[in-house]
C-alpha cells in the first residue's frame, strides 16, 4: 500500500485510517459518512414532522454531501462499494432534505 503515516479513526475499536481530508474530524471514511447519515436521518424526520432545521446543521450536511461528491468523483476505483453506496445515499438524502425545506418554506409563504 503506501508508506505515508496516517492517523487512526477516533471511534473506539475502529482500526481504519483517517483520510487526509478528514483529519480535522478524525474519522475514517465509513464513520464520517455514518455520522453524517445519522444527522441526515434525524433532520429528515424533524422535517417531516414539520419541525425546523438549524441552518448550521443544514450547512454541515451540505458540506458533507459535497465531500462525498468530490470523493466519489476522484476515487472511483479505490473505494469499497459499500462506502460508495452510502456516500451516494448521503448525497441523495441531502438533496431530498433541501427539497423538503424548499417546499415547506413555499407553503409557509402561501399561507401568510
Ligand atoms: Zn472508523
Amino acid at each position: 500500500m503506501s508508506n505515508i503515516q496516517v492517523a487512526a479513526c477516533h471511534v473506539a475499536g475502529c482500526q481504519a485510517s483517517v483520510f487526509p481530508e478528514l483529519e480535522p474530524q478524525g474519522f475514517c471514511l465509513e464513520h464520517y459518512v455514518g455520522d453524517a447519515m445519522k444527522r441526515l436521518h434525524s433532520a429528515l424526520a424533524d422535517c417531516r414532522k414539520g419541525g425546523a432545521i438549524e441552518r448550521g446543521d443544514l450547512e454541515k450536511l451540505a458540506q458533507e454531501a459535497r465531500f462525498a461528491v468530490n470523493h466519489l468523483a476522484g476515487n472511483e476505483t479505490q473505494e469499497a462499494s459499500a462506502n460508495r453506496e452510502r456516500m451516494i445515499e448521503l448525497v441523495l438524502g441531502v438533496a431530498n432534505l433541501n427539497e423538503h425545506m424548499r417546499r415547506s418554506s413555499m407553503r409557509e409563504t402561501k399561507e401568510k
